[in-house]
């Protein structure tokens, strides 16, 4: 069998191979088949990229916004154009299914069309006549070298969170991606290649923590995004704003949902096997915990079971596939620990997805869609993200004690409610601890148009990725004031 490939960083508009003594490899989560390997970049071509993104920003930032969003438009083209074959890499080394791939792909590229509004964006303010004859104005202005850090479970979307935004607004960016799924980045970056950006202006570094550090280190990296799990989002806020940078950094989850007696129960149970089970459990916002309320603990259980125990888990290209496998094995040991867990701490396991797989890929990283019922509200299982297909179930007495139950977490991603009660839908959205809330919504994902709004322990910043959110953050802000008396000039 030949080697796998090693995967490049693109540099100044080339592409280079590492001088990392250090390759990680990428396999097939359904197969388990090495796919490619990944350099961890050192420092020293951490500072090179940089060095030359700096060197690239000046005329960067002087061509006009409407000149550095054409760029983007063919970019947008160009993703569109090669949508399918995007996301069969994404299923070939993330796992998840050729319709959650294009899903993806599809919320990617809303991003790269919100940043073509730039122009009307990243305008500016003022006022005339602050005082007689003074007017005072305020101009974003981008910031230079900017860099993101981004997680396994979207590799082709959340890039895109952030890098149309940056380069519209006048940046230089680089992404460093996750080391588990860098072959989407590196087709991506061939076709940013194809739109024609300038050398230097977005570039590719490929690496692991050692590459992290030497961006969060790097004194001419002004901000830094981050998207991964908390422990590493709370170490890259701190490190970046330490280091004097601006910081925007999304962390884990754990997502509740409160079942009403009066909701749809067929309705909720298909929307929330979509939501827990989608992308194997592996999205932040995919609905960890379902708090029934009342009279649709078992009605709603009985349906979850079903929703369970019926889908069908494979290989993301096959047809009829609705649920693939967990990216690594570590991780599949590591969600199979955590079901034992919930065991131990009182929960029955209604459905068990452990120790399967799916015909013909028996080298694969399966963990079958799961149910705890009862989980213990105050055990380690309540609190813990699991990552994976696993949906624990909870009970209260009603509206308020659900409520309670929700906002007693650390996280603060998503919280979603099923309920045919508009007053009971208020009352969650307006004291549900989450920065995202769904009413008859399982996945509660903003649109590009707005901000992706984690709170708590799942977001450490203040501006979030998209949107306004995203323009605001990669701009500062310049106030000028200034007074032209007539009589100073010439007379004309
Ligand atoms: P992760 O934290 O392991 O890795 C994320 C990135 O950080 C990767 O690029 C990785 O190379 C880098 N990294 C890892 N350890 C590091 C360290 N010690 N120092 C410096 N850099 C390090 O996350 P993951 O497993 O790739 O992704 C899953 C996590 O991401 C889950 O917790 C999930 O909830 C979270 N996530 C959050 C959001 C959100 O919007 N809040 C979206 C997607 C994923």
């Amino acid at each position: 069998m030949s080697q796998p490939v090693q995967l490049l960083n693109y540099v100044g508009g080339q592409w280079q191979r590492s001088s990392a003594g250090h390759a990680l490899q990428i396999n097939n989560p359904a197969t388990a088949q090495a796919l490619a390997t990944v350099p961890i970049s050192p420092a020293a071509e951490v500072d090179a990229a940089v060095q030359t993104a700096a060197k690239a920003f000046g005329e960067w930032r002087m061509t006009p916004v409407g000149d550095r969003i054409q760029p983007l438009f063919r970019f947008k083209n160009l993703l569109e154009e090669h949508l399918d074959e995007i996301a069969r890499i994404i299923t070939d080394e993330c796992g998840k299914t050729y319709a959650e791939s294009a899903g993806e792909m599809r919320r990617g590229i809303e991003n790269v069309e919100v940043a073509c509004g730039a122009p009307i964006l990243m305008q500016g303010r003022n006022n005339e006549d602050i005082a007689r004859g003074i007017d005072e104005h305020m101009i974003r202005q981008p910031l230079g070298v900017v860099a993101a850090i981004t997680p396994f479970n979207f590799p082709g979307m959340i890039p895109l969170w952030f890098m149309p935004y940056a380069l519209a607004t006048g940046n230089c960016f680089i992404l460093k991606p996750s080391e588990k799924v860098s072959m989407t980045s590196q087709r991506l970056f061939e076709l940013l290649d194809q739109a024609g950006f300038p050398p230097g202006v977005v570039q590719l570094v490929n690496g692991g923590k050692e590459t992290v550090d030497a961006l969060l280190d790097h004194p001419q990296v002004r901000a830094i995004s981050f998207v991964g799990s908390t422990p590493v989002a709370k170490y890259v806020y701190s490190r970046a704003t330490a280091n004097g940078k601006r910081a925007q950094c999304q962390g884990g989850a754990k997502n509740p949902v409160v079942i009403m007696p009066d909701a749809d129960m067929a309705t909720a149970a298909r929307i929330m096997a979509d939501s827990a089970f989608g992308c194997a459990g592996q999205r932040c916002l995919a609905a960890s915990v379902a708090i029934t309320v009342g009279e649709a603990r078992h009605p709603f259980t009985e349906l979850m079971a079903d929703q369970a125990a019926n889908r069908k888990v494979g290989y993301g290209l096959d047809e009829g596939v609705q649920m693939g496998p967990v990216i690594t094995a570590e991780s599949k040991q590591r969600i199979e620990g955590l079901i034992g867990k919930g065991e131990q701490e009182g929960a029955t396991v209604l459905v068990d997805g452990r120790h399967r797989a799916a015909g013909g890929f028996e080298d694969g990283y399966w963990v079958f869609p799961t149910i705890l019922d009862g989980v213990n509200p105050g055990g380690e299982i309540a609190r813990t993200e699991i990552f994976g297909p696993v949906l624990s179930l909870m009970h209260a007495g009603g509206v308020e004690e659900a409520i309670e139950m929700v906002n007693n977490r650390a996280y603060g991603n998503m919280a979603c409610i099923f309920t045919t009660s508009g007053a009971v839908a208020r009352q969650f959205r307006y004291a549900a601890d989450a920065g995202n809330v769904g009413i008859n919504i399982g996945v509660a994902a903003p649109m590009a148009y707005f901000p992706f709004s984690g709170w708590n322990e799942s977001f450490f910043g203040d501006l979030h990725a998209q949107a306004h959110h995203g323009v605001e953050f990669y701009t500062q802000t310049k106030v000028v004031i200034e007074r032209w008396p007539r009589e100073w000039s010439r007379q004309f």
